[in-house]
């Protein structure tokens, strides 16, 4: 009677047996395998592929180190057998290796007087490695008891049989099955050890499975042997949505179909091998995948119908891709041309990976790779030589240094807006998309981008997918006064606005005048304070920037919390190469006129988002009213207000009786006026303001424009602060006349700015009625009134506190949100 018990296959990877402790991982999750009979097939030891063809490399390059090399791989493989065997039989399994190692150097020898290996001979070398981990694994299992039954060694070489096709290793089943019938009883009840990766081909000479290979003979033993199921063990929990070196946040993906997994693996997902599929199909195998390094954890299941109905499963890309394309009027509407340039190629054995073509028929390019790239240009272009000299075909063009960027999943078909998604988010992080295709399965959708940008774009589409929160990568400059504020509410928020709406804001950089500091993912912010204070790092606004905007993070912005002039020549530059900015300071919008286009042009150019409303009333939303109303079609007639909470201060407590003089003293030590009150009582800076305003409501204002009242008495200009402060109360009585004058006329004294729609612009002290709004407003209130066309009887007023650190770094922190969401955070 045939055994009723069902095979189970499971393969462990280079990465699960790279040393001593691995061994006894593998040994522990075998050793919890409740089925009966199990087929554990393995990879060599963790490099020892890679090594065993730098031995080719060097044997080919007539270097003689190929021989120490054997003997590193001698020495790893001897400790991993003298730790875990008993001293016999690691002496035994030494002196079949050092046998190995006698054939191996004998063949190298060869390579090294030839200069050239032929294809079977590295296979052969590559196929080493695979021997001697199973070999060892095999003896360890054995002495160690803890599994019923018998060990059996399987060599693959003796199993596999494979025809090498146009499409890679062709199994020939009938054949393989049948070798495993003549070494495996049919009653076995035990445990086989296999080797991965090798096979033979028909006449019996060694080939491997290609790079990878041992998922894929772990699913042809599954199909061999009828398994119930396929267990892949890896170091990663799964498969995830993305490589997870690249998208740190990717997450592990539940359960995908064959197909889903087969996409993936072939657009670069190189946790399972595309190849691995199709036996475990055919037989309706399921394939786990999970992680040796944590057994508890439950991994992902590939089978024919998952459960997960995520439409997205996964993201993925394949590096060093060029792009060939084909160019010219004279293909429309010809038959036959993509048959010639794929036959061509074909011929040739060059791989394409993709393909695109305009309905047009104008163009048609495919993505190959770009190891490939110079010699299947060559080839196209002999192909069509007679249609490239007659001007049928114009270019035959190679472009290197691509990516191809994958998104995956079954569902994709029936939800309508992802391809949307996808292009939306490369675009707001400044991806150019040169190719696209897209698999009438609409499993796929694939982009051709440049290759610096992989990275960046893999975590732009990723988080846009909601698969990982939108990540910004942010640098502050300036951490004096609003900056220390808005790190601290940064550091307050930062773990809510992650969880609820998936936003990962990331201080990458502080840069003050002297010193900066630069973290590489994220600067611990419970104690910036210190760590910037110990940086021995000197300021370099260049280096500064060049690591915030990095490649590998979507989005950049930087946070300018100076009043340099200086920092705010950089904008247009910053804004051209994508990065955003937010910022109180109102040097930029405030510079003359020519600089201030270019700031909009760069903006365009850099599809680059620029932010300031805390330049104007701190965090009042000043600047968004304006632009709301004009942006739905108001008309502004004049927009005026208080804009300097100092001034306002200053004429809310001069009562005619306290010496102005006093008031000025009294407010800067309060520290409610600038370091030298000058810079408020000159009204340059409302005028600033001002200007800010006009220019937003469309009008080409310089700040010459502006007339200007400064209340820094003639002769006072220069000089000390000092000697400003001890001559002010010399002009106490001027100022006393003005206000008694003005309350003769039931009037109040405010310092008021005003701009009209016919460019009119000044700032300077008015006489307001005692019932006006900006006679009524709380001490360091600022107020801003809007006559407008909708808001003409009864203007629209915007009031309330506007200065101090705390309000201006919160509208530099609504700014910073409002970038988030136009990037695509769901706030
Ligand atoms: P093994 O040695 O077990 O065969 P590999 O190194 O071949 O392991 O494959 C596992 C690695 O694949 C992981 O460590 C991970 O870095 C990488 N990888 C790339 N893309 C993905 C993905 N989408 N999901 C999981 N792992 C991935
Ligand atoms: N050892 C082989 C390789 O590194 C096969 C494998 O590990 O899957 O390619
Ligand atoms: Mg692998």
């Amino acid at each position: 009677m045939a055994n009723i018990d069902p095979w189970v296959v499971h393969k462990f990877g280079g990465s699960s047996v790279a040393d001593a402790d691995c061994f006894r991982r593998v040994a522990t999750i075998l050793d919890s395998v409740q089925a009966p009979r199990l087929g554990v097939v393995q990879s060599a030891c963790r490099g020892v592929t890679d090594a065993l063809l730098r031995l080719v490399s060097l044997a080919e390059r007539q270097d003689e180190s190929y021989r120490s090399e054997i003997a590193a791989l001698r020495t790893r493989h001897a400790t991993i057998a003298e730790t875990l065997l008993t001293p016999d039989s690691a002496r035994l399994y030494l002196a079949g290796f050092d046998r190995d190692c006698h054939d191996l150097a004998g063949i190298l020898h060869t390579v090294k007087l030839t200069r050239q290996a032929a294809h079977n001979v590295v296979d052969l070398i590559a196929g080493y490695g695979e021997i001697w981990s199973t070999k060892l694994f095999h003896r360890f299992l054995e002495e160690r008891g803890s599994r019923r039954g018998p060990v059996q060694w399987v060599d693959a070489r003796r199993v596999i049989v494979v025809e090498w096709g146009p499409l890679g290793p062709g199994i020939q089943w009938g054949e393989s099955r049948s070798n495993l019938q003549d070494l495996v009883d049919r009653d076995f009840k035990g445990t086989l050890v296999i080797t991965g990766f090798i096979a033979s081909k028909r006449n019996g000479v060694q080939t491997t499975l290609g790079r990878n290979g041992s998922d894929f003979s772990g699913s042809i033993f599954g199909a061999l042997l009828d398994a119930a199921e396929i267990v892949i063990w890896t170091d990663v929990d799964g498969v995830l949505s993305a490589d997870p070196r690249r998208v740190p946040d990717a997450t592990v993906i539940d359960s995908l179909s064959y197909n889903e997994a087969m996409e993936l693996a072939y657009f670069g997902a190189k946790v399972i091998h595309p190849q691995t599929m199709a036996p475990a199909v055919g037989g309706g195998i399921p394939i786990w995948i999970r992680n040796t390094f944590a057994p508890e954890k439950i991994g992902t299941l590939i089978c024919a119908t998952p459960k997960s109905k995520l439409p997205v499963k996964g993201i993925t890309s394949i590096e060093r891709v060029a792009l060939i394309n084909l160019e010219g009027a004279g293909m429309i509407g010809v038959p036959g041309t993509a048959h010639r340039l794929f036959g061509a190629l074909r011929e040739e054995d060059i791989s394409v990976i993709l393909i695109s073509q305009g309905s047009s028929e104008h163009s048609i390019c495919c993505a190959i790779p770009q190891e490939q790239a110079e010699r299947a240009a060559a080839i196209v272009r002999h192909a069509f030589e007679r249609e490239l000299k007659e001007g049928q075909i114009q270019n035959v063009d190679v472009d290197p240094d691509l990516s191809i960027l994958a998104v995956v999943g079954d569902g994709m078909a029936g939800t309508p807006g992802i391809a949307g998604k996808v292009f939306s988010s490369l675009g707001t992080s400044n991806v150019n998309v040169r190719a696209i295709a897209q698999g009438a399965s609409e499993r796929n959708i694939s982009v051709v981008i440049e290759g610096r940008h992989a990275t960046r774009a893999l975590k732009a589409v990723h988080a846009s997918l909601y698969l990982s929160p939108h990540t910004i990568s942010i640098g502050l400059i300036g951490p004096g006064t609003v900056g220390r504020v808005m790190l601290e509410q940064i550091a307050s928020q930062r773990i809510r606005l992650r969880e609820e709406f998936k936003l990962d804001l990331r201080i990458r950089g502080l840069l003050g005048s002297k010193r900066m500091l630069l973290a590489d993912s994220d600067l611990d912010l419970r104690n910036w304070r210190s760590q910037y204070d110990d940086s021995p790092v000197p300021s370099d606004l260049k280096r500064f920037v060049e690591h915030v905007q990095t490649d590998y993070l979507p989005h950049t912005v930087l946070l300018d919390c100076t009043a340099s002039a200086e920092i705010a020549k950089h904008y247009p530059q910053w804004l051209e190469s994508g990065i955003h900015i937010v910022t109180p300071n109102k040097k930029a919008n405030s510079a003359d006129l020519a600089f201030y286009r270019r700031l909009r042009e760069a903006r365009h150019s850099g599809s680059s988002h620029y932010l300031y409303e805390a330049t104007v009333g701190a965090g009042l939303p000043v600047i968004q009213t304006l632009r709301d109303l004009r942006e739905t079609g108001d008309e502004i007639t004049s927009v005026e207000g208080i804009f300097s909470g100092t001034l306002a201060y200053l004429f809310n407590v001069y009562d005619g009786k306290t010496p102005f003089s006093d008031i000025v003293r009294d407010a800067r030590q309060r520290g409610y006026t600038e370091p030298d009150p000058r810079d408020d009582l000159s009204g340059t800076d409302v005028a600033r303001k001002l200007i800010i305003l006009g220019r937003e409501m469309g009008l080409g204002l310089e700040m010459s424009d502006v007339k200007v009242e400064s209340l820094v008495p003639a002769g006072l200009e220069t000089g000390s602060i000092d000697e400003f402060m001890t001559r002010l109360p010399q002009y106490d009585a001027a100022m006393r006349q003005r206000y008694e004058n003005a309350r003769a006329r039931g009037k109040v004294l405010r310092y008021v700015a005003k701009v009209t729609a016919d460019g009119q612009a000044s700032v300077g002290l008015a006489e307001l009625d005692l019932k006006h709004a900006f006679a009524n407003i709380a001490l360091t209130d600022n107020v801003v009134r809007y006559a407008t066309q909708r808001y003409s009887n009864n203007p629209l007023i915007v009031q309330g506190p506007g200065a101090g650190p705390e309000v201006t770094a919160a509208g530099v922190f609504a700014d910073l949100l409002r970038i988030a969401a136009y990037l695509g955070a769901r706030l």
